[in-house]
């Protein structure tokens, strides 16, 4: 046994040239050294709060002013540069699959439960939708992000 670093002591961090981190690994974490962990834990605190900002209290997708209001939501994050324009796209490609599967839920639900369940639940929603503030949320987000205070 040599005083050397086994190359599984080594941080497995990969940069986006390809270099591999030479750090070795935080004796807390199974792979990262502490820098790298850091980065991780800000960029995963950081995901979760875009997250947050992006659903707020949107419980379920079933109305289309709930996407709606997601899909305004994800614009101002991507104008703000707080999401990727490729992860914009995405989450913008599965709003309109939300958006477009609508008739086929409401379909269902009004076969199954009928007329009057299904304009209780949409109800429902959108008065959860409104309750939780998310009518105005993304005036908010967009006076965060450009700093507006109006
Ligand atoms: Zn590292």
């Amino acid at each position: 046994m040599s005083g050397k670093p086994q190359p599984d002591d080594r941080c497995r961090y990969v940069s986006a040239d390809g270099r591999r981190c030479a750090m070795l690994r935080s004796k807390g974490h199974p792979s990262l050294c502490p820098q790298h962990r850091r980065q991780q834990l800000a960029a995963q605190a950081d995901a979760a709060a875009v997250a947050t900002e992006l659903l707020g209290a949107i419980e379920t997708f079933q109305t289309a002013a709930a996407v709606n209001h997601a899909l305004g939501r994800l614009l101002v994050l991507v104008a703000g540069n707080r999401i990727s324009s490729r992860r914009g796209a995405l989450l913008a490609y599965i709003c309109q699959l939300l958006l477009s599967s609508l008739p086929r839920v409401e379909h269902e639900a009004v076969r199954t439960k009928g007329h009057d369940a299904w304009d209780h639940t949409l109800r429902r929603a959108l008065k959860s939708l409104h309750a939780s503030g998310s009518s105005g949320g993304t005036q908010t987000i967009l006076q965060q992000t450009t700093g507006d205070s109006q």
